[in-house]
């Protein structure tokens, strides 16, 4: 694992082997931000590549959202792996990679923004986001013109059938809402960014 010399200055204490960057159009109107690399996507360099990544472009964003990963950009709040466990990014580590997430942000400048986990939705709406209650509505996101939803994360829904359900109905939504219809409920509670 090589220590992380582009985030020295923002006290970053990650190790990585390969810095994974988000990847998509640029702008693009879907964005999509998850929590972190793994494993898989630490060694090829490229974002949600690994299972959870499999089941996001296939079950998740082609069946239910009908939405093709190819004109999605999709990103992480961190761009390094946290360890061999994959454990959850803790807040030092979110706030070093903030800055670039919020650049990646108005470059991208998306319309629509899938907060793909619980600190994603963290990051990108207020930091006491509770998932059970949120997830599944679309909000306002107060930086540019885009609509946010927090979803669950795939991983959740790998080993949990009934999880899984749940997940796919989310992600059924984000399609709607990213198709405009009306049918999806969204709040007027205003995101962070
Ligand atoms: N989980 C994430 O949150 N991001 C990835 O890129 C892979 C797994």
């Amino acid at each position: 694992m090589r220590p992380c010399p582009e985030h020295d200055a923002l006290g970053c204490p990650m190790t990585r082997i390969n810095r994974v960057n988000g990847e998509g159009p640029v702008p693009c109107t879907i964005m999509l931000i998850g929590e972190a690399p793994g494993q898989t996507e630490d060694r090829k360099g490229k974002p949600f590549c690994g299972k959870s990544g499999s089941e996001l472009e296939h079950l998740y964003l082609a069946k239910c959202a009908n939405i093709s990963r190819q004109n999605v950009y999709i990103t992480n709040i961190l761009k390094c792996r946290t360890n061999e466990k994959d454990r959850d990014p803790n807040q030092a580590e979110i706030d070093a990679c903030s800055q670039l997430l919020f650049d990646e942000f108005m470059l991208v400048k998306p319309r629509f923004v899938g907060a793909v986990g619980r600190l994603a939705a963290r990051w990108l709406f207020n930091g006491d986001m509770k998932m059970e209650k949120m997830h599944g509505f679309g909000y306002r996101v107060d930086t540019g013109d885009a609509l946010g939803m927090p979803l669950y994360h795939p991983a959740f829904g790998l080993h949990n059938t009934t999880m899984m359900r749940h997940i796919m109905d989310d992600w059924t939504r984000f399609g709607q809402l990213v198709r405009g219809d009306t049918s999806v409920m969204w709040r007027e509670n205003h995101g962070r960014i």
